[in-house]
């Protein structure tokens, strides 16, 4: 165990944020292989170990997170493992059947115009977060494992972090990335907007009778949306988000109705659908902040912005997060100020407020019309009308391109 009890700065939270975080602002030329001046601290007993249970989502990265990724010396170890992503299909409503004239959805298609590269890649959680780690340990980084902060104050000169059983640790700079229920948060006095859980996301891994041909597809069902997305060869990512009841009774259904309830929501693009995984569910309530900072704190990741999982944006957004924090600091730093400086906090809030508060409106305006207004959707000539015009394309283009990243 480290006895060292002042860090310049202290990451909490060892998920995706917080360790793609902490390797970010290491490049900052903050302390040295010898004496570091990042910790990050997890409440996991070692290094990226959750609940038992792995976590069987995917994150879509878009081209200009690839791009900080293959900075940062992350990219090296997810090449081979992640799927390329050169199109996505979007569609409206269920799919309609005709017999022999089967008659397809319309849908719009986003293709990507560079064809040096796609726009997007989707790569699983555990061997992103395996890449993370696995470069923090080549980082200037001292890792903290079971330690759960229990009280956190930024009122003195310094921030303070308080644990059941360790010493306390003092920085210039907190970093919440302690996820969408943060305690940190909490403890700071900032309040959060959440709405209510009322959705949940099946999350499951299933085969395709026809390859995606690298196409992620994105379906607005009356009760969700449902995404497909390319996870190798005729492997798909599925994300399906249903009203919390149908969520729970679809999970408990045996292997063969669940394939088909899929197939009856999806459509035939794909051929046959079959569950080639577990299934985990994941209650759904977006969440966004009053304030993203507080003295000598800031807040990351699902800590700042818990928004809907629907184009694939909250890790983009995260991104997003490191990328602004790490300028704020060089900045900062440049001007002989210290990582604990109010102007760090500032500078922070004036990069992230306007894209934050777009996206999590966006993505949760767009999942309230489609899930439970169809009927206001449909008379507002919602079908691909709505789908296939700003702002829902700006939010697909958006996820595209990478947002502030770009
Ligand atoms: C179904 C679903 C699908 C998604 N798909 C995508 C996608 O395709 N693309 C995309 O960009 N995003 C996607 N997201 C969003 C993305 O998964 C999250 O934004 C991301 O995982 C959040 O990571 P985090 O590190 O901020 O939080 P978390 O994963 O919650 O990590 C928080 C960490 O903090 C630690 N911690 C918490 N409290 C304390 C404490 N008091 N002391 C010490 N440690 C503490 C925890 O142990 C944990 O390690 C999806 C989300 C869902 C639910």
């Amino acid at each position: 165990m480290t006895t060292r009890q002042h860090y310049e700065i202290v990451v909490v939270g060892g998920g995706l944020t917080g360790v793609m975080m902490a390797i970010a602002l290491s490049y900052g030329g903050y302390g040295t292989a010898d004496m570091p001046a990042i910790a990050l601290i997890d409440r996991a007993k070692q290094e990226g170990t959750k609940t038992g249970n792995s976590d069987l989502r995917t994150t879509t990265i878009h081209a200009a997170g690839k791009a900080m990724f293959e900075a940062l010396g992350i990219w090296q170890y997810l090449e081979k493992c992640a799927a390329p992503i050169a199109c996505i299909k979007i569609a409206n409503g269920l799919p309609t059947k005709g017999g022999l004239a089967r008659r397809r959805r319309p849908e719009f298609s986003l293709d990507w115009h560079d064809v040096n590269q796609p726009m997007a890649y989707v790569v699983g959680n555990e061997q992103l977060l395996e890449a993370l780690y696995r470069v923090m340990k080549t980082r200037p980084i001292t890792p903290i494992y079971d330690a759960e902060v229990s009280h956190f104050d930024g009122a003195g000169d310094l921030a303070r972090l308080q644990f059941a059983d360790r010493p306390d640790l003092t920085a210039q700079l907190v970093v919440a990335c302690d996820g969408a229920a943060s305690k940190l948060r909490d403890h700071a006095g900032i309040r959060t907007l959440a709405e209510a859980h009322r959705q949940s996301a099946i999350v499951a891994n299933v085969t395709l009778e026809i390859d995606h041909n690298d196409t992620a597809y994105q379906r607005f069902l009356p009760s969700g949306p449902l995404a497909l997305m390319p996870h190798g060869p005729h492997r798909a990512s599925l994300v399906w988000t249903l009203p919390k009841e149908e969520a729970d009774r679809i999970l408990a259904v045996d292997e063969t109705e669940f394939s088909n309830l899929l197939l009856a929501a999806f459509g035939d693009t794909l051929g046959g659908l079959k569950l080639d995984s577990r299934r985990l569910i994941w209650p759904l309530k977006p969440t966004i902040t009053r304030q993203m900072t507080s003295n000598h704190l800031v807040l990351a990741g699902d800590a700042s912005h818990a928004i809907h999982p629907l184009a694939g944006q909250g890790y983009n957004l995260a991104l997003g997060d490191a990328a602004v924090l790490a300028d704020c600091l060089a900045r900062a730093r440049a001007r002989g100020l210290s990582a604990g400086h109010r102007s760090v906090e500032s500078d922070y809030l004036a990069g992230r407020k306007l894209e934050v508060t777009a996206m999590t409106a966006m993505t949760s305006g767009l999942n309230r019309l489609m899930s439970f207004q169809p009927a206001i959707a449909k008379a507002a000539g919602a079908g691909m009308g709505l789908v296939n015009t700003s702002p829902v394309k700006t939010l697909f283009q958006k996820s595209a391109m990478g947002g502030h990243l770009a």
